[in-house]
């Protein structure tokens, strides 16, 4: 039996024999893809992880298996230049100016980033 979870946007299978099932009696479809996949439970510093960011994609194709560990630094890791593209958008008038003048004149983008006080990914997303 299949169950959508809205709140978490992530479909649940029901397996109440399931070491990692919940109090209802429901597993992450995720978890049983990948553990039908690897042939043995996840253990418990393992995660799997949405390449494609959609939660509810549990195909095959889609799925990673990760340490606890790893997982974490590569959703910090998107965090930060989710972050840096962020302060792009949020980039003052005159700054941008600013990138093109430099350009112009023949500054590359890591010496236009440190003049601006700004990530060099920021001047390099601008020009681009
Ligand atoms: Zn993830």
């Amino acid at each position: 039996m299949v169950s959508f979870n809205k709140q978490e946007g992530r479909y649940y299978i029901r397996r109440p024999e399931h070491p990692r099932s919940n109090y209802r009696g429901y597993v992450k479809r995720a978890v049983l893809v990948m553990e039908d996949k690897i042939g043995r439970f996840l253990n418990l510093g393992e995660v799997v992880h949405h390449v494609n960011s959609d939660c509810t994609d549990d195909r095959l194709e889609n799925l990673q298996l990760l340490t606890r560990e790893d997982h974490t630094s590569l959703h910090k890791a998107g965090f930060k230049l989710e972050r840096s593209v962020g302060a792009w958008n949020k980039l003052p008038g005159w700054k941008i100016k600013e990138i093109h003048k430099l350009k112009k004149v023949g500054y590359n983008n890591p010496k236009i980033a440190r003049l601006l006080g700004i990530a060099d990914v920021t001047v390099k997303k601008y020009i681009l």
